[in-house]
């Protein structure tokens, strides 16, 4: 642009980290993307932003930024043209196809993934190649989350909305250090604290700086969340505090049978029936969670069990629950999903303002991406794979023959990567995501993907240990040196368009897959023009859903607000899902699940069962992992930021400061982990967060250099395959 020097052209786009979604500008200078500010317009952030989201435009340019495809040569890897790069790509899944099957070519994707990517991606590989090896590293994060809202609602993704902050009196964060991992989102919590007093509770396994900030603070032992969940549901009984009308007109109690996987197994049907119950058997069956016996399981008091239960149990309250990976990185994590819903559903506290049940997402698309467009093994764009119907719907939009797309799922992410071990899986590209960082016990699947015979192709900006498991590097354009679009955990859709030119052959992860199906031969599929392809594959998608109960807004109205929530009806976006005087789609009453064939939510009988590992004399202590306020998931592009590795150049352990005394460990002592997976020497930390329980360390895992993915478990939740990176046992020593 002509712009007199130091003005900035400033353009909108959604924020490029967390699932937050906060509307952002990017400020413009001489073809260079310099600066960020907080979209004053979107009612998302409403101006702000935080430390991750002002740097996005100096994480796009660090110095190692990865500009030409790189083929390993022997022990190197060199240089080719981004033409050379993609005949590779293209004719490598051939040959593999050609003599391996179908089932041995894959893609992993994100959660970072635009919409647009996922979309092609999926089709590419279901609808043209006939594999369901489609999997994204949503499915680390919030597959749990799915699984929990497909079985108690019969549709994914949560029914309120960030409004529901201005209205409630409660907040109730369920393992949630939300002040790290959705600041802006917290910003807004804690304006209502002090503008009108709500409330903030802190249930966690470890203090963090969510609790400093909190009114209450509690405590409890890790997997418990489970127990404690039933007995708040019990208290709410026992004291008739539940909202009788509601949950005759509305809800369905079922003992249930769903401990298999969802869509994952043959076993299970889409169509799975809950088995009902009535109110008796299931406060018999709440009868082993009373407060008393739940103090004794969890270390809760009974006391702050009663207080927990008399915030939800009190009609004068709005609630509004808070979640993210503290309840879906667990080896029952629809069950504690479904838990949480039960007390929003005893209670009639849900679909109205201020009060909803509210996962959150990492990832800034892992709902518009993942969960919408489906990119997971079972799941189509709409519906899923093990379904005929849904398969000749989707094979119809797609141009291809129903008899493509295969009846039944493969891998799910973590048997995906064992697949790739075993060499079931001969050719798998990577996009947008670092599994070699991320995944739990991770030593197991970087071996596995360096085997012989193994072909991997990783799509990103910089080097990473995933890159370095690869045999081409693609360079990908980030963020806004393409065009696409974000799905944000308020089931917003955010567009962005193309701002400043990516450096090299860097090129859309989108164009990337289009370039190589119709060297693939499927031209036909992708007729899509450079120049418009982003509207032209979003009008595709839409198709999916024109006039269903996930209806889009046209591009035009995204490009002219800061996004919009579907389902969008008649020009309207649906704040609140499932009540009639929101949501047009009710047609049953004044409140209407739709999504389940009665219309009525399910109430579960989920029992608490404990971890898949316990602290043993010889690993007495549990290993807790997570995220910091500085960094973003591995933090490929944040510790590439200056002020943010400044900030927290490295990862840590953190100790109570019982333990470490016990252990005559002090803060910048290096300490060494074991597990039974691996070990990892690292400096201890001790502070005033992370303290009890007694016997529990926390370290992050944003460090390549400090790889706390060694060590931990890749267990996972039968139902959703979520595995559950927040308890394993481990040793620590002072080295
Ligand atoms: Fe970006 Fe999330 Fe920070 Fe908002 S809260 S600016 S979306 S990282």
């Amino acid at each position: 642009a002509n712009l007199p020097a130091g003005d900035l052209e400033w353009k909108k786009a959604p924020c490029r980290f967390c699932g937050v979604g906060c509307g952002v500008k990017v400020g413009i200078e001489n073809g260079k993307a310099v600066a960020v500010k907080g979209d004053e317009n979107s009612t998302v952030n409403k101006g702000l932003c935080c430390a991750k989201g002002y740097n996005a435009v100096i994480a796009m340019y660090g110095a190692d930024r990865i500009k030409k495809p790189l083929v390993k040569k022997g022990d190197k890897y060199v240089e080719v043209s981004m033409k050379e790069a993609l005949d590779l790509v293209a004719s490598k899944m051939k040959e593999t196809r050609e003599q391996y099957g179908n089932d041995s070519l894959s893609i992993y994707g994100s959660g970072q993934w635009t919409i647009q990517d996922g979309y092609v991606a999926s089709k590419l590989f279901k609808g043209c190649l006939s594999t369901n090896n489609v999997e994204a590293n949503a499915r680390l994060c919030m597959a749990g989350a799915v699984t929990g809202f497909l079985t108690s609602f019969g549709m994914d993704e949560p029914m309120g909305c960030y409004d529901d902050i201005d209205h409630a009196d409660v907040f109730f964060l369920w393992g949630n250090n939300m002040a790290e991992m959705h600041p802006v989102l917290f910003s807004r919590l804690l304006d209502q604290k002090y503008k009108r007093k709500a409330v903030i509770i802190d249930f966690a396994t470890r203090t963090t700086r969510t609790s400093v900030a909190a009114d209450k603070s509690i405590l409890f032992k890790p997997q418990t969340d489970l127990a404690v969940a039933n007995a708040i549901s019990y208290v709410i009984l026992k004291n008739g505090w539940e909202n009788k009308e509601f949950v005759s007109k509305y809800c369905t109690l079922s003992k249930g049978k769903t401990n298999i996987g969802y869509g994952l197994r043959d076993k299970f049907k889409f169509s799975d029936e809950p088995v009902p119950i009535d109110l008796d058997e299931y406060i018999e069956f709440l009868e082993d969670y009373t407060p008393e016996k739940v103090e004794k399981i969890s270390g809760v008091s009974a006391k702050d069990i009663r207080y927990m239960a008399s915030l939800y149990g009190d009609p004068n309250k709005k609630v509004t629950s808070f979640w993210c990976m503290g309840m879906n990185q667990h080896t029952r994590a629809t069950w504690i999903n479904n838990l949480v819903y039960n007390i929003h559903l005893l209670t009639g506290k849900i679909s109205t303002p201020g009060n909803s049940p509210f996962s959150l997402t990492g990832q800034p698309s892992a709902c518009g991406t993942v969960r919408e467009v489906g990119t997971l093994t079972n799941r189509l764009p709409k519906g899923v794979v093990n379904n005929q119907k849904d398969r000749e719907f989707a094979a119809k939009i797609w141009g291809v023959p129903a008899s493509n797309i295969p009846p039944k799922p493969t891998y799910h992410t973590v048997e995906m990567f064992r697949a790739l071990d075993r060499g079931d899986i001969k050719f798998m590209w990577i996009q947008v995501t670092n599994p070699m960082v991320s995944l739990p016990n991770v030593n197991r699947y970087t071996a596995g993907a360096k085997k012989e015979g193994r072909f991997v192709v990783v799509s990103d900006i910089y080097p990473t240990p995933t890159t370095d498991v690869a045999d081409v590097i693609l360079p990908s354009a980030m963020w806004v040196e393409r065009e696409g679009m974000f799905g944000n955990s308020e089931r917003r859709t955010q567009y962005f368009e193309q701002m400043v030119e990516p450096p090299g052959e860097s090129m859309s992860d989108t164009w990337q897959l289009i370039e190589v199906a119709r060297r693939l031969g499927f031209e036909k599929q992708f007729p899509y023009k450079k120049e418009t392809h982003i509207e032209e594959i979003y009008n595709e998608y839409r198709q999916f859903h024109d006039n269903d109960k996930h209806n889009m807004a046209p591009l035009e109205v995204l490009k002219a607000e800061a996004g919009m929530q579907w389902p969008y009806v008649n020009g309207k976006p649906t704040k609140w899902r499932f009540n009639a005087k929101y949501d047009p789609a009710c047609t049953k009453g004044e409140f209407d699940f739709y999504g389940r064939p009665d219309g009525k939510a399910v109430i579960w009988q989920r029992p608490y069962e404990g971890p898949a590992e316990v602290p043993t004399a010889e690993y007495p202590f549990w290993l807790n992992t997570g995220r910091v306020l500085e960094h973003w998931h591995t933090g490929s592009m944040t510790m590439r930021v200056p002020t943010l590795y400044r900030a927290m150049p490295h990862a840590y352990v953190e100790l109570n400061p019982a333990d470490a005394n016990d252990k005559g460990i002090n803060t910048g002592d290096m300490v060494r982990l074991s597990s039974k997976r691996g070990e990892l020497v690292l400096p201890a930390l001790i502070n005033d967060r992370g303290l009890p329980p007694v016997g529990q360390v926390f370290v992050p895992f944003f460090d390549e250099n400090m790889l706390v993915n060694k060590l931990t478990i890749d267990a996972y939740d039968p139902i959703s395959a979520e595995p559950d990176y927040k308890k394993c046992a481990v040793q620590v020593e002072k080295v």
